[in-house]
């Protein structure tokens, strides 16, 4: 292997201070990529006051659990020290002496044609590296200082949310972008920030200047609500040829192809970036409970998803009308029309409490069983009826201002305030939080109502706040044509590491649940075509008309069983779908007639989404 250009390019101190008379270990980690063998990159942690025994760890993303454990080769730990493996992400090291080098490549898995853009990469032109897909941690002390060292090759830059002086948390949350990276910097309230984008062509087809004002616009309004920032830099981390995004406390990665960022009226980009941005207070900030710093082993799994993601889904529709840049909606009043009606469509949103819909949302398909529900959708509504509720309670007509006083922005700063780098918020917190703010008794209601007991959230009666009424249909669901559309609420999708199709019902009362099929339960052919993968699935659903009986060969998943079934020699059941037609919601929002100056007052300011 040849070695690349000694490029030092990233060296971060250790923490000022940490005292050595405690012995807590410090930590240099030392990272190489090498340009002649792009299949990973080498790993050394440098241990000083190592443990005589202690534990080295690949961390779980509690919201991605990408098991980077997988794609560790070569571990090593220098003479004396002994080391093994004690579990897929836990090596245990025993040592006699102070110091211990430890060392291991990430060997990458086969690049995927659809590339995510928080996940580690490497191309001739540059990559994504760093973070916990990278660097393990002592289980011992995990806040551990820290420092990093970068070999590139020659040419090569990097970017990170990183801070010179950090630790082991920090470093584990912080992915850095490496390669011929493109890179504008802008101060708002003294406080830098860094867009930088990596391209996959060497030149940029897309108009950078726009690019650079729209995030400036985002990170101000962002800041307006808040008045103060939860970080002392902050990098934006765009990838061109990758989709999706995550964020960091200091950081977010962005799959930004330039296609997305020369379309001026497209609103999904913008939207994406302002809903990451917006997490680094609500979620990297503001955390939910359940999670702690750092972990391996299983996800940890959070009831807070309501706010933490619910919330920011709202903020992130807001900002962007607040900045003036696109929206999926024109209007906040159709965007509230439109979640109402996903609110109904799926199933479990009236049904499922939020704390139960939060904790199934970042793992397999199952928990909530014939249900389907977002905690994200039941968020942003909550959020939207706690808006109502807020502007409602604080309203006062005068000469000069007519309307609520207060709004959910109040109540975000006062969360940021109280919670912002503290300890993990609670659903109670979030109440009294509300009633200082609303000083109303609407506010233990609400939460009682809809938090603690998990009823279907009356959106009559908050609309109606807004001088606003509400009108729900069930109609048949119909086609662009008109013609009846076939029930076909139905997914399949595959356990990790598990080759087995199974069915996902997401209506209990639909022809599916109503046949005797539950989700989880293996499905093997339909109407005797074999099904062995989510695309065989779908080719079969578009086949299906109203009035068609499918025969659906299933192995129950226990402790469900299939209702009308025959039991076949080969273990599985066959049971007949009798394909029905099914009804969807129509939610029709309208202004009250009678709607006095008052609530004529409260719609005219929500509507306009101005802050408060
Ligand atoms: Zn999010």
């Amino acid at each position: 292997m040849s070695r690349p250009a000694a490029t030092l390019l990233l060296t971060f101190l250790l923490l000022a201070g940490s005292p050595a008379a405690f012995a807590q270990p410090d930590l240099y980690y030392t990272l190489t990529v090498d340009s002649s063998d792009l299949s990973g990159y080498d790993v050394t942690i440098r241990i000083e006051h190592a443990p005589r025994v202690f534990h080295l760890a690949m961390a779980t993303h509690h919201e991605y659990d990408d098991r980077f454990w997988r794609f560790v080769t070569g571990f090593h730990a220098s003479q004396p020290a002994t080391f093994s493996r004690t579990d897929s992400a836990l090596w245990s090291i025993t040592t006699t002496t102070e110091d211990v080098v430890v060392s291991y490549r990430i060997t990458l898995p086969p690049p995927a044609p659809l590339h995510f853009s928080h996940r580690p990469f490497l191309t001739s032109h540059g990559g994504l590296i760093g973070d916990l897909h990278s660097f393990m941690y002592i289980v011992e002390d995990i806040h551990a200082p820290c420092r990093l060292t970068l070999h590139l090759p020659p040419g090569w830059s990097s970017a990170s949310g990183l801070d010179p002086f950090t630790t082991t948390p920090h470093l584990l949350d912080a992915p850095i972008l490496i390669g011929y990276l493109h890179r504008w910097t802008f101060v708002v309230d003294g406080t830098p920030h860094e867009i930088v984008y990596l391209p996959s062509t060497p030149t940029l087809t897309f108009d950078t200047a726009t690019l650079q004002n729209n995030i400036q616009k985002i990170v101000r309004t962002a800041h307006t609500i808040f008045t103060a920032f939860p970080y002392k830099h902050y990098t934006f981390l765009l990838e061109d040829a990758s989709a999706g995004a995550l964020e960091h406390g200091a950081s977010v990665t962005i799959g930004a192809t330039p296609s997305d960022l020369s379309t001026p009226n497209r609103s999904g980009i913008y939207e994406e970036i302002a809903h990451e941005f917006f997490h680094s207070w609500n979620g990297m900030s503001i955390q939910p409970p359940g999670y702690t710093p750092l972990n391996y082993g299983p996800q940890q799994l959070t009831t807070g998803l309501w706010f933490t993601e619910g919330f920011t889904m709202l903020y992130a529709d807001l900002i962007a009308r607040r900045t003036g840049l696109p929206t999926e909606d024109s209007t906040r009043l159709l965007h509230l029309t439109r979640l109402i009606t996903r609110y109904y469509r799926d199933t479990g949103n009236s049904v499922l409490p939020p704390a139960k819909v939060s904790l199934a949302d970042y793992v397999q398909p199952g928990p909530l069983g014939d249900y389907s529900a977002s905690t994200h959708l039941q968020g942003e509504l909550l959020g939207a009826c706690l808006d109502f509720l807020i502007r409602d309670a604080t309203f006062v007509e005068t000469a000069a201002l007519a309307s609520g006083r207060r709004s959910l922005d109040d109540l975000m700063r006062n969360i940021f305030q109280k919670f912002g780098n503290k300890q993990p918020f609670t659903d109670s917190a979030i109440e009294s939080a509300t009633a200082a703010i609303c000083k109303c008794n609407a506010a233990h209601t609400f939460f009682l109502d809809y938090l603690y007991e998990g009823k279907p959230i009356d959106f009559a009666a908050y609309l109606h706040l807004l001088g606003l009424r509400i009108q729900h249909d069930q109609p048949l669901a119909r086609d662009p044509q008109g013609h009846p559309l076939p029930d076909t609420r139905v997914y399949s999708y595959m356990l990790r590491d598990d080759t087995s199709l199974r069915i996902g019902i997401s209506n209990p009362n639909g022809c599916w649940a109503k046949a005797g099929l539950h989700t989880g339960d293996i499905i093997t052919a339909i109407d005797n075509r074999p099904l062995h993968t989510r695309q065989d699935f779908q080719s079969v659903l578009r086949t299906l008309h109203i009035g068609d009986t499918a025969l659906v060969q299933t192995i129950p998943s226990s402790p469900h069983t299939a209702g009308t079934t025959t039991q076949k020699k080969t273990g599985t059941n066959t049971v007949p779908v009798h394909i029905s037609s099914y009804t969807t919601p129509l939610i029709t929002i309208t202004e009250d007639p009678a709607a006095t100056p008052r609530q004529k007052h409260l719609f005219r300011a929500w509507s306009s989404g101005a802050p408060r």
